[in-house]
């Protein structure tokens, strides 16, 4: 355990900051690496035009005219910051419209909006549970997820990554306790889908209730971007689904969206949210824009799964393990840090920007690079993608290893 002396002093033995120090000194460090210019599918870095195959941008709408000239509108309305909470001075009139329309969007009675995506779980779920109940967590949930838990001081159990024989166990050895059972709705490494229908058969069988992080899911999978719950048709058997603006949306902010009731709960309890200057009308009018594009261009998530799907297909064929992806965010498992290092830094030589994953963001032994796709990106730049994978097959070693 690291104390703050340790950390005011030598830092001696970090693993983690010893191996930032390490990898930056051979010039290797893939994290914090400013961008010159950003905003859709190519990105300047140290001056190098790069093919952007690690954003969040699903759809391609940072940047896109409307969403851009909406928030230009909005700062010259409202300015830079609400400059206080929702509670006090911060609520601004197009956050109501924000919340009813994604509400009505997601399919639910009410929403409520959050700063981020994290502050949106983590201030959803330290509201809504304590001391008594059992957070029944995928392995794989977001981070965000588990600080939530602990800040509502609520027992924490896991289940195997989408095993719904493994979340009835579970529940089973928690039987008597409150519990809520807590998934993504696509997975932010994996890049899969959670078995919706399974899990709410299996929570319902246990008098569990039902959470959904649908950050990756929000804008890109389910009819018109609904999101995964919309994509099983099972929105009503969902409780409680939480989403960020972040990604397809292109913009920032979070949302819960569940029963009136529920919402208006969290609307005075939930500290991240009571506690947190409001979303900024920026965000917020964005978001709103962003909602517009994607109702009237409902082909653009069709696009981007268009890109994935054939990514996954090629990418298997040369004898990657891409996991059970099945959404934009596609997995290219390496196994260990060094490959995961080398084949990031043969990717960038190759003008190519992709996400080294390694340990402790996934389990050691499954360390990845995670490429991400855009409605926008070109079938040049997809080719590009493609062909840069195929150049570096011979530090991964596709087909040697299985899943
Ligand atoms: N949930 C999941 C599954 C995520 O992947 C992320 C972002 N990586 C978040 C929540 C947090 O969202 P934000 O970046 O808007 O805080």
């Amino acid at each position: 355990m690291t104390t703050m002396t340790d950390v005011f002093g030598v830092l001696a033995d970090d693993p983690i900051t010893e191996l930032a120090a390490q990898t930056r000194a051979q010039g290797m460090y893939p994290y914090f690496l400013p961008l010159e210019k950003s905003e859709g599918t190519e990105v300047v870095m140290e001056g190098k035009r790069l093919v952007m195959a690690g954003s969040s941008n699903y759809l391609g709408l940072n940047g896109h005219p409307r969403v851009r000239a909406a928030a230009i509108e909005a700062v010259q309305r409202f300015g830079m910051s609400c400059n206080g909470s929702r509670l006090m001075n911060g609520t601004l009139a197009m956050h109501l419209e924000l919340e009813e329309r994604i509400a009505r969007f997601l399919g639910k009675e009410d929403a409520l909006l959050f700063g981020t995506g994290y502050q949106c779980n983590v201030g959803a779920i330290s509201a809504l549970l304590g001391p008594a109940d059992v957070a029944v967590c995928d392995k794989e949930v977001h981070a965000c997820i588990l600080d939530g838990v602990q800040m509502a001081g609520a027992q924490l159990a896991r289940f195997r990554h989408n095993d719904s024989a493994d979340l009835e166990a579970v529940l089973k050895l928690y039987a008597g306790t409150p519990a809520l059972v807590i998934v993504d709705g696509v997975y932010s490494m994996s890049g899969d889908r959670a078995k919706l229908p399974e899990i709410v058969s299996v929570a319902r069988r246990n008098g569990a209730r039902v959470y959904v992080d649908d950050a990756h899911g929000l804008g890109v999978t389910g009819p018109g971007g609904r999101g995964t719950a919309a994509h099983f048709d099972c929105v009503p058997d969902i409780d409680l689904i939480t989403g960020t603006f972040s990604k397809a949306l292109a913009s920032g902010g979070a949302v819960v969206a569940g029963s009136a009731e529920v919402i208006d709960f969290m609307r005075h309890h939930a500290r991240s949210l009571l506690f947190s200057v409001a979303l900024s009308a920026s965000s917020t009018a964005a978001t709103l824009a962003a909602l517009d594009v994607l109702e009237s261009e409902p082909d653009r998530p069709i696009r981007t799964q268009r890109h994935a799907d054939r990514v996954l297909k090629e990418l298997r064929a040369m004898g990657y393990d891409c996991g059970t992806s099945e959404t934009p965010v596609v997995p290219v498992l390496t196994r260990d840090a060094p490959t995961t290092a080398a084949a990031w830094k043969a990717l960038l030589d190759r003008g190519i920007y992709t996400n080294p994953v390694i340990s402790p963001g996934v389990a050691p032994g499954r360390e990845r690079i995670r490429i991400s796709f855009m409605a926008t990106h070109t079938e040049a730049q997809i080719d590009q993608i493609i062909a840069a994978f195929a150049d570096i097959a011979d530090i991964v070693r596709p087909g040697q290893v299985e899943s």
